[in-house]
């Protein structure tokens, strides 16, 4: 290895996927590196670009020089610039799209500056009051500040100059006389300034605990490094055992991150951390300012904390001596990035284990199918907690047929009598109760009962959502909003009909059938502001509410001790998704609402309403067996080649004129199939389920092989030779979550 590099290899952010050879002038040879911040000329003027190599030969022959290195110290780490590389390959993007994914944008960017204040020293405290005689009659000003400062110790100049009314010239005299010093001290913009943990001490585990922890650490101290899926049901004390494995990284001097999908970002699951480590721990969400993510961002990297909590983005923390990954509810959707560079978190979370030789924990109770397959196949261990803390039991299912229950009843209610009476029996107890539906807005249909009008959004394919307390009809695709008709907009007759639940027409039956209970209703129209999702949790919790309505937004990773039945209002909504793994979804999404329930020493109830009270996926919700549902789900992917036993990737193409879309869709369907490797699969072009959103029109082309690699190279090549017209994008999503 020269200790002089000679060549530096460049990408610049104008995603050509190109990389481009630099001479690295002898006077910064010393201090370049692989992940250095340069400044490069380029074309008519300059531009920053990333090394991303060393390379000892270029295949040019004449090389501008670099213009100057940003920063003192690489931005990006040798091992996460090949965690990027591989992201480009894999992900089907550009390089520098996924290194730009690295860091921040505030860092990237060079916008903001560390914030710095000037700190006052004095300088010989035992000759001050002999200095001070003579001061207080020449320079009275002067002596007040040294007086102030013998009281108060170190000062910020802005308070002194504010408290003793002196000048800038004056403490620059004082400076001069070496009465004191002055310090520039970064300043750390605080984002929990105001907030009041209080310190946890490591719990005694139980012997379930205690053995998975074991197997943590006999990886985090073994040559070759694993990915442990931890399944334990809801309650069972898997945080505890985070922490535990974090203290035993921290021991070893070895730093950790913690990811959480966004939505669990909450006080609850964040305080729990900082409780344990205090300020060691760096917490990521999407709330922080620009400045505050530069800061967190520069105490991660100069190894001022050792421990990130953060959602996705949190992956890429620059530390340098990692000892643990951490995945919370490694199951979550959302770890899902939906635009470029369309990455699954928890995947990439693995690559970089591997890269940096590292142990990884993906925690659920509801493992993804992918997950718990790869237990099966050897690639990942499996380690499971069964009994939840304390003997609790998990909470009992009650299925409701709404069939019946319809029958029985005069008219169709939306609450069925079993519900009614296990809320009005938790009300009478003082005990909370938590009703989940999984879609906001009051109707989601508008239906003219003459003319057959059906209120749909001009600009998308999808029917309006009636939201009564706002007397507005919105497009959930695009946030259209139009007022609430009275009259049939087409023939003017008054016979409109509302249907279809969402949340804000549980709340006013909620109302109607218990006046005397406190309701909130959370959706993502209640819970509009940055601090309302806390507040109406800190509520909850405070007991200030009986009854708590909600979509998704409460279905996950909470805490209520006090809550005792959950009600889901109606299962089969989320089994009529179009796509494959809404089956996963719904057995997922029911046991983990029905985990909400039955924490305390109280024990849980959940009813569950369906209209197929004998679907498989109820039923073995019901029964809260994973392996159940497992074994019967991957016989039927393994069968229809779908993930995990094959990958997906999808081609979107989107514009606004429909045949035109259609038309390249065409014709590269023809072009790719022409050449396409033997053992890839790929469908004709198809309209998207949604076929118009925002006005722009979409076709897919869905394609299937279990050697995900060679295609992502294949299509990456293929749409770096095609043209597209304009007007048109293409996008192209590997191991897709959303088919629409
Ligand atoms: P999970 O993440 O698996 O749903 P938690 O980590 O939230 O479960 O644990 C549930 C509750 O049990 C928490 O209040 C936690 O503090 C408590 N707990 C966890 N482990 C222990 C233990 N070993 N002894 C006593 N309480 C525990
Ligand atoms: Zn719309």
């Amino acid at each position: 290895m020269p200790t002089h590099y000679n060549i530096a290899r460049i990408i610049i952010n104008l995603s050509l996927d190109k990389t481009f050879d630099y001479n690295i002038p002898l006077h910064l040879a010393s201090n370049i590196d692989i992940g250095s911040m340069v400044k490069i000329p380029f074309g008519n003027g300059n531009r920053n670009g990333f090394v991303i190599d060393l390379p000892e030969k270029s295949d040019y022959p004449t090389l501008k020089d670099l213009e100057g290195i940003i920063g003192d110290k690489p931005m990006i780490s040798t091992p996460l610039i090949e965690l990027g590389k591989w992201m480009a390959d894999y992900y089907c993007c550009t390089r520098e799209q996924a290194i730009t994914a690295l860091l921040p944008a505030a860092v990237r960017g060079r916008l903001i500056k560390e914030k710095k204040r000037k700190i006052i020293h004095l300088k010989n405290e035992d000759d001050i009051p002999i200095i001070l005689q003579t001061l207080s009659k020449k320079a009275p000003k002067q002596a007040d500040a040294l007086k102030f400062l013998m009281q108060n110790g170190q000062c910020s100049l802005t308070d002194v100059v504010k408290k003793c009314k002196i000048s800038y010239t004056a403490i620059a005299s004082m400076e001069a006389k070496s009465y004191i010093s002055i310090e520039d001290v970064i300043e750390e913009r605080d984002p929990f300034a105001n907030d009041h943990i209080i310190p946890t001490s490591p719990l005694k585990l139980n012997t379930e605990q205690s053995n998975a922890l074991s197997e943590v650490i006999r990886s985090i101290n073994s040559d070759e490094k694993d990915v442990i899926l931890l399944f334990g049901v809801t309650g069972s004390g898997k945080t505890e055992i985070y922490l535990q494995s974090i203290a035993e990284c921290l021991k070893q001097n070895l730093e950790s991150i913690v990811l959480v999908p966004e939505i669990a970002l909450t006080p609850q699951t964040t305080e729990r951390f900082r409780s344990r480590f205090g300020d060691q721990v760096s917490v990521l969400h999407s709330h922080l300012s620009p400045g505050e993510r530069f800061d967190e961002w520069n105490k991660i990297n100069n190894g001022r904390v050792k421990i990130v909590v953060g959602a996705r983005s949190a992956l890429f923390a620059p530390f340098q001596k990692l000892g643990l990954i951490i995945v919370d509810e490694e199951h979550e959707t959302s770890y899902k990035q939906d635009n470029v560079p369309r990455y699954q978190a928890r995947d990439v979370a693995v690559m970089r284990g591997k890269i940096e030789n590292v142990t990884v924990i993906l925690g659920t109770a509801t493992p993804s199918v992918e997950s718990y397959h790869n237990t099966q196949q050897g690639k990942y261990n499996l380690v499971t907690l069964t009994q939840r803390i304390e003997e609790q039991q998990l909470p009992k299912m009650h299925i409701v047929d709404l069939a019946v229950e319809n029958a029985e009843n005069e008219r169709h209610q939306i609450f069925s009598r079993r519900l009614i009476t296990e809320v009005n029996d938790a009300l009478e107890n003082g005990e909370q109760i938590m009703l989940f539906l999984n879609r906001r807005g009051y109707a989601t249909q508008l239906q003219c009962m003459k003319c057959g009008y059906v209120g749909e959004c001009s600009e998308c394919t999808m029917n309006y959502t009636y939201h009564k307390s706002r007397s507005q009809m919105i497009c959930h695709l695009c946030g259209a909003v139009i007022k609430a008709p009275k009259k049939c907009p087409e023939c003017n007759d008054p016979g409109i009909r509302f249907s279809g639940l969402g949340t804000e027409k549980i709340e006013a039956s909620v109302r109607g059938i218990f006046p005397y209970a406190r309701t909130l209703r959370m959706d993502s129209d209640t819970m509009t502001k940055k601090e309302s999702y806390r507040h109406a949790l800190t509520s909850f919790r405070a007991g200030e509410i009986d009854i708590l309505i909600g979509t998704q937004m409460i279905a996950k990773g909470l805490h209520f001790p006090n809550v005792t039945v959950v009600g889901i209002i109606f299962a089969d909504q989320c089994l009529n998704l179009t796509d494959f793994r809404a089956g996963e979804r719904t057995f997922q999404l029911l046991v983990q609402v029905a985990g909400r329930s039955g924490r305390g020493d109280l024990p849980g109830r959940v009813i569950v309403q369906t209209y197929t009270p004998y679907h498989p996926i109820l039923m073995s919700a019901i029964d809260q067996d994973y392996v159940v549902f497992f074994e019967k789900e991957i016989k039927s992917r393994i069968q229809l080649q779908l993930p995990p036993k094959a990958h997906l990737l999808l081609l979107s193409f989107k514009g606004d004129n429909e045949e035109k879309v259609r038309s390249h869709a065409d014709y590269c369907f023809e072009l790719l199939t022409s050449k396409i490797p033997k053992d890839i699969n790929c469908s004709p072009v198809l309209p998207s389920p949604i076929l118009k959103k925002r006005g722009l029109y979409t076709y897919q082309i869905l394609m299937c092989t279990e050697k995900i690699m060679t295609l992502s190279k294949y299509i990456k090549l293929f749409f770096t030779s095609i043209k597209c017209p304009q007007k048109i994008t293409v996008t192209i999503d590997v191991d897709p979550y959303s088919l629409l």
